[in-house]
């Protein structure tokens, strides 16, 4: 097991969500391991985080060959391949106990999500744009 470790966190699929999370976690010194299928996005990560790898997260070998058994904290950001994220999902869930968050683009994949038994699933342009309707209410309120 070349990069497992309890306190490290794993982000699957490193597009606009994933990358910019795992950066940010990164940041603030977690062990992020990364993992994304496309070999140029797996390029551009190699120098922003301690451990990326090019791979395919829907295959089972491959999560134990990264360590990712031994992972208490999971984030599967696969948005727009329904059919990868659910098999992600899956692979992930059978492994048990842990900590799990899921990034959804429709309502239909986010019910789905939580049908598996995912409990933190986030839909990052929905949950944007309800904040920034806060922000913008909080700031309007300031000229009133
Ligand atoms: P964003 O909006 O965050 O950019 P998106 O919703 O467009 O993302 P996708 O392009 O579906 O998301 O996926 C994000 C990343 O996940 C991509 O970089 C893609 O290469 C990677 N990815 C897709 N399928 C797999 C897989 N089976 N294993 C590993 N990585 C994958």
């Amino acid at each position: 097991k070349p990069m497992a470790e309890a306190g490290a966190v794993a982000v699957i699929g490193l597009g606009r969500f994933g990358g910019s999370l795992a950066v940010e976690l990164a940041k603030h010194g977690v062990d992020v391991i990364g993992i994304d299928s496309d070999e140029a996005v797996v390029a551009e990560y190699s120098d922003k985080l301690a451990h990326v790898s090019r791979a395919d997260a829907t295959d089972e070998v491959v999560l134990r060959q990264l360590g990712i058994d031994d992972v208490s904290r999971v984030v599967i950001a696969i948005g727009s391949d329904l059919e990868a994220s659910i098999l992600v999902a899956s692979r992930i869930l059978k492994l048990g106990n842990r900590h799990i968050w899921a990034k959804a683009i429709s309502e239909t994949h986010a019910e789905i999500l939580h049908q598996l038994g995912i409990r933190n699933v986030v839909r990052p342009e929905n949950d944007m744009g309800r904040r920034l309707a806060h922000l913008i209410r909080g700031h309007i309120s300031d000229f009133l």
